[in-house]
């Protein structure tokens, strides 16, 4: 074993709920730094939470996350760079908004199977990140807003403008205003809402993007968890253990000693630990946060965890015998006239999926992205009669009727996942720019500074929020804090 460097008495026991990116960094850094009693309670029976590779043959799906966000400053980018996993045909994919015009290998296509034309496209996305870049540099530059105000309202009033003041023919300007509504809905995905009208124009700008491209591992991303796995002892990890209640608070006294905090199973084990450490989704705390800890969290907590955004993201997955399309295309968009742009029944659900992405991962696949309520509408549906919805829609926007049936389809069903009860954060209209760094704020034990109960996950980054490298840094923050709280006891 590892010399500690601490004595018996300053060798805490540790425990952390939930084994997804955010878990398994906390542990890494604590077994690094000598707290080698530690352990990790996943409900489920893997580790990774929402990094969930699926291995299909010789097809690679990616479940979760997708993309390594940014390379200058992301450590995720530095451990798959350092382990030579982003060297052998990897290729970086390229999603960023100011690179996406540059993409020569994506069709923009409308109904009838109209392919719009390359210049529109791109003058069209000048526009829009222009006025992205307004809309973030309300938060950098501090400029006035009411808390009232939603990104969506901000981006559609500017390019209107914008439009209105081009020279362009009518025809044009019509195609732009349903391009608008398709990187409207594409802006959801990415952020995590429903409706970009429900994003907060005040701290948009909060997020920070990491410069540099954006990789899609060749290897999937459980490789790289994986890499982190490796380093963690076997019996660090307890599999098939949903926490279901936090004691941090006992009423009676106990010895400066003792653990004062108690973890219990809902197959009724207990763990007794000296600190825990908190990575559930916000979309699991927003469902269970009033019995999930006992006595409960502050109000102000409540406040900040209810006033947070947590949305709906859903992948769709259509395989074919081969592909249809020219393989040469990276990306299939589907941009719906401007009426049709925003569905309003739930029958008319498809029409927020705006894009089929073509990944070399999965050469014969088709990946749709799909947002909000849409998205969880979808997940009631049967995969027989998403697979007909969507030969439809290919049918109507390729402007062909042989479109085969997708041999294999499958469908992300994020927002019934009773663990994640969503995707990833963003900030909501009317939340408090505080609310991240209220939520992640440790409980300490009366009148101390010691971190009886800590809080970790993308939803605790205030820069950084639902990203895989925000998931890792709070992990490490948070082991960081118990690392610098022993060596100051020492
Ligand atoms: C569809 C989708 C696409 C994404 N794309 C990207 C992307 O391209 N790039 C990117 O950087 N990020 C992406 N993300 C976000 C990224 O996956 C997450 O931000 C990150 O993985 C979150 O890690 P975490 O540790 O905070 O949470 P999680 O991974 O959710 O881990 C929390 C763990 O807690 C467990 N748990 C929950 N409740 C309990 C309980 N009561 N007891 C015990 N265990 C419990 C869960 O099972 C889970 O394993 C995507 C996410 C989704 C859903």
């Amino acid at each position: 074993m590892a010399s500690t460097g601490l004595s018996s008495s300053l060798r805490p026991q540790v425990v952390v709920v939930g084994g997804g990116m955010a878990g398994v960094a906390a542990v890494q850094r604590l077994v690094q730094k000598g707290l080698t009693r530690v352990k990790i309670l996943e409900a489920r029976n893997r580790a990774g939470g929402r990094i969930w590779t699926q291995y299909l043959g010789s097809d690679t799906l990616e479940f979760g996350a997708n993309w390594i966000h940014g390379t200058i400053g992301n450590p995720i980018y530095e451990l798959a760079k350092q382990h030579g996993l982003l060297r052998e045909e990897g290729r970086p994919e390229d999603l960023d908004r100011a690179n996406v015009r540059e993409l020569e290998n994506e069709k923009f296509l409308m109904p009838g199977g109209k392919v719009i034309d390359e210049d529109v496209v791109d003058s069209c996305l000048q526009d829009y990140n222009e006025v992205i870049e307004e809309c973030e540099a309300v938060f950098k530059e501090g400029r006035p807003s009411n808390p009232g105000d939603s990104a969506g309202d901000f981006l559609s009033r500017e390019f209107r403008k914008q439009l209105a003041s081009s020279n362009d023919i009518d025809a044009v300007k019509c195609t732009k205003m349903a391009l608008l509504q398709h990187y409207l809905k594409m802006e959801t995905c990415i952020t995590g809402c429903h409706d970009m009208r429900e994003e907060s124009l005040e701290y948009f700008g909060q997020y920070r993007e990491l410069e540099g491209d954006h990789y899609n591992n060749p290897s999937g991303y459980n490789a790289i968890l994986d890499l982190i796995l490796k380093t963690i002892p076997p019996d660090c990890i307890a599999y098939n253990k949903k926490v279901q209640c936090i004691r941090w608070r006992e009423g009676k006294k106990r010895s400066e000693s003792a653990h004062t905090v108690e973890v219990e199973c809902e197959d009724g084990e207990v763990f007794s630990a000296d600190h825990v450490i908190v990575t559930v989704p916000l979309g699991f705390l927003k469902k269970n946060c009033r019995t999930l800890f006992q006595p409960p969290l502050p109000e102000e907590k409540l406040a900040s965890i209810e006033r947070m955004g947590f949305g709906v993201v859903n992948k769709i997955f259509l395989t074919f015998e081969q592909p249809f399309w020219d393989t040469a295309c990276e990306a299939l968009h589907l941009v719906w006239d401007q009426d049709h742009s925003n569905s309003k029944a739930p029958e008319e659900w498809y029409k927020k999926m705006y894009v089929f992405y073509i990944d070399s991962k999965a050469p014969n696949t088709l990946l749709g992205w799909i947002s909000g309520k849409e998205a969880e509408y979808m997940e009631t549906l049967s995969e027989e009669e998403i697979s007909n919805t969507f030969v439809s829609v290919l049918k109507k926007f390729m402007g062909r009727e042989d479109i085969p049936k997708p041999v294999r389809t499958m469908i992300t069903r994020w927002g019934s996942d009773a663990l994640t009860c969503g995707s990833y954060s963003f900030i909501r209209v009317g939340e408090k720019g505080d609310d991240i760094n209220t939520v992640a704020e440790p409980l300490y034990r009366d009148n101390t500074e010691v971190p009886l109960v800590q809080f970790a996950g993308e939803a605790t980054h205030s820069e950084f929020f639902s990203t895989v490298h925000g998931a890792y840094l709070t992990g490490q923050r948070e082991a960081d804090r118990l690392v610098n709280l022993y060596a100051s006891k020492q």
